[in-house]
This record gives structure tokens, C-alpha cells and sequence, in this order.
């Protein structure tokens, strides 16, 4: 795509599966991620990060606008009552031929089709924009799609730990509404040994602050990080610092061995021993029982490999999970049901 196209708009590689399968909206408020250091991640590792100006926003989600009308318009023209067709699309790209090499298109006709209802902000840390032009940016992404009813975003904690509370309650009502938080572990050893640059205590503090703010909060830990070495802390104080937080949700990331990564290069340098599928379970049992929320708790992935005694996946990969506390005990059953499974 040039820039002098019309529908010219930035769209970047990753969003959660769980907003809504492939239905975001994906706009790009900023590029790549700000701390970029955690040894077990390989997301953006050749990319800088970058903040985005207002006006460059604004341009993309005009740039956006501007393909709507126009889809919505020949939709009506090809006789479908102004609903999204798939021959609008298909003219459309034989007018403006960059269409078929634009990364955006598919996405937004996507949006479309489902009802055009939820949007994510990429990519990996948006709340680190100053509050002046992220407010006004999610303000003018809502005034010009007004059939979006919410809106999504990572964001690390300690960035949320570092603004007041009232500044995250008027980016909330600005119109920001949930919150994804990569905690990955409450131990600090862990965190350190990850470079996640947190703190059990910081995350408490971003997590807490992002709900008393009003936010829709998910968590993500990630079973198996802290190794052979660690695993023990590594479950009891996840689960301390998530019930300290109790968010809305708590998602299971299990670790997994990328190559590229510097924990990645500490495995095969066995300087960093993983745990077998069995000891996982272990990990995640006591994790289970030590956890005191009323969450819910998802295993809404599929690093959540563990198998039942029928050859099927052990736990739900829905993104509602399992509400705790009343399915906790389903969800120890479920444990020693993998457990059997693996033979113990
Ligand atoms: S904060 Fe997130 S995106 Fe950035 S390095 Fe860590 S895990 Fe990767």
C-alpha cells in the first residue's frame, strides 16, 4: 500500500484470541511493545516500539470509516439492503487492486460481517500513551463507529500502577472498557529471572488499580515458567498475588520453549529444566488449590494441551472458563483426572 491511498491504515500481527475469534476490530494506537526484555516471549523482539501520534490515529480509523462507507454503499448497490456482500468486496478490490496486499481489509471486513461490535487496541502496552491523547483517540474511534460496544487492550501493569486512579477512570470512560494483563507469575524470583519487570507487589498494584477503575480485567499466568527449580513458589504465589487482585478473568498461558528466546536458549542449554505434562498438573493443582477468587478461570488456549482419559482435552478451552469459586472443585476433579491419564 502507498500512502496516498485512501484506505491506507496500520494494523499490527497479534490480538487475544478471546476477542471475539477473528470479529476486532484491530487499531493501532501504538507499535510493538515498550519493555520488549521478558526472556520467554519472541513477539516483537526485531521491533522497535513506537508511540503513534493523535493525528496518525485519526487518519487510520478515518482511513477505516471511509472503506465502511464505501463497502456499505456498493453493498446496497448490489442489491443485499446495505448489508456487507462479498461482491462489494470483490469490486472494490478490482477498483482499487492494493486491497488484495492490504492487511487490514480482511480483518475489517470481518468486523463487519459479525455486527462491527468490538474493537482491541494494538499493540502490546497502548495505556502507556499520555492520557490526553489516548482518551481522545478511543473518544473519536467510538463517536465514529458507534455500533462498538467494547473496547479492548493489553496493558502491562506497571504501566497502570504508575497512573492515578483517576486518570484510569476517565480512560475508561473515554471509552476503554477491558484490560489484558500478562502476569505470567507472582513469585519475584520468577518475575526476575523472566525479566518481566514487575514485581509481586507492582502487580498487585496495576491489577487493583485497573479494578476499582472500573476496568473488565483478565489476567494471564503462565504455568510452567518457573521450571523444575521454582515450581512450587512459582504456584503458591501466582495464586497469592491473583487473589489479592480477584480479577474478572484468569487466563492459562503454559510456558513453552521458543526458539529465538533467551529462556528458550536456557532450555536447550539445560540451564533451565521444564516441567514433564505430569509435573505441569502437579504445578497447576496446587496453583488451583491455593487460589481464592471468585474469577473466572480459562483455559481458553491451545498450550492447554493436557489430555483426558478419553484422548479429549482435559479442561474447557472456552474463553468464559470455569467460575470459581464454585467450580474449583471440577476443576481439582479434572486435575486428577489428567493426572490418571498421564499415569501419574
Ligand atoms: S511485555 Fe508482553 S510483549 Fe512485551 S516482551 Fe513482555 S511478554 Fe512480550
Amino acid at each position: 500500500m502507498n500512502n496516498h491511498h485512501p484506505y491506507n491504515f496500520e494494523t499490527g500481527v497479534y490480538r487475544p484470541p478471546s476477542e471475539g475469534g477473528s470479529d476486532s476490530l484491530l487499531v493501532r494506537f501504538t507499535r510493538n511493545c515498550p519493555w520488549n526484555h521478558c526472556t520467554f516471549c519472541g513477539m516483537y523482539k526485531n521491533e522497535k516500539f513506537e508511540l503513534r501520534t493523535l493525528e496518525d490515529i485519526k487518519e487510520d480509523i478515518d482511513a477505516m470509516a471511509r472503506l465502511v462507507h464505501d463497502l456499505k454503499e456498493l453493498s446496497s448497490k448490489t442489491g443485499k439492503n446495505g448489508e456487507i456482500s462479498r461482491e462489494a468486496a470483490i469490486i472494490l478490490m478490482r477498483r482499487v487492486p492494493e486491497l488484495e496486499y492490504h492487511h487490514g481489509f480482511t480483518m475489517l471486513y470481518q468486523w463487519l460481517l459479525s455486527g462491527g461490535k468490538t474493537a482491541f487496541l494494538q499493540d502490546a502496552n497502548s495505556p502507556i500513551m499520555k492520557a490526553e491523547p489516548l482518551m481522545a483517540a478511543l473518544k473519536y474511534l467510538r463517536e465514529t463507529f458507534p455500533t462498538i460496544n467494547r473496547v479492548t487492550s493489553y496493558a502491562r501493569s506497571k504501566t497502570l500502577a504508575q497512573k492515578s486512579p483517576e486518570t484510569l477512570e476517565n480512560i475508561r470512560k473515554a471509552g476503554l472498557d477491558r484490560l489484558h494483563l500478562g502476569l505470567e507469575s507472582g513469585d519475584e524470583a520468577v518475575l526476575k529471572m523472566i525479566k518481566k519487570g514487575a514485581t509481586p507487589e507492582s502487580h498487585m498494584e496495576g491489577g487493583k488499580k485497573a479494578m476499582e477503575a472500573g476496568f473488565q480485567v483478565s489476567e494471564y499466568w503462565m504455568p510452567g515458567v518457573g521450571g523444575k527449580a521454582n515450581w512450587e513458589n512459582h504456584a503458591r504465589n501466582t495464586a497469592r498475588v491473583l487473589n489479592e487482585i480477584n480479577p474478572h478473568y484468569i487466563r492459562s498461558r503454559p510456558f513453552r520453549s521458543w526458539p529465538g528466546t533467551p529462556l528458550g536458549q536456557a532450555v536447550r542449554e539445560k540451564t533451565f529444566i521444564p516441567l514433564s505434562p505430569g509435573e505441569q498438573l502437579q504445578e497447576l493443582k496446587l496453583t488451583m488449590e491455593t487460589l481464592e477468587v471468585s474469577s473466572k478461570v480459562c483455559f481458553d488456549h491451545a498450550g492447554n494441551y493436557w489430555k483426558n482419559r478419553r484422548g479429549g482435552y482435559l479442561f474447557s478451552h472456552g474463553y468464559e472458563g470455569y467460575q470459581f469459586p464454585e467450580e474449583k472443585q471440577r476443576v481439582l476433579a479434572l486435575i486428577e483426572e489428567g493426572l490418571d491419564a498421564q499415569g501419574r
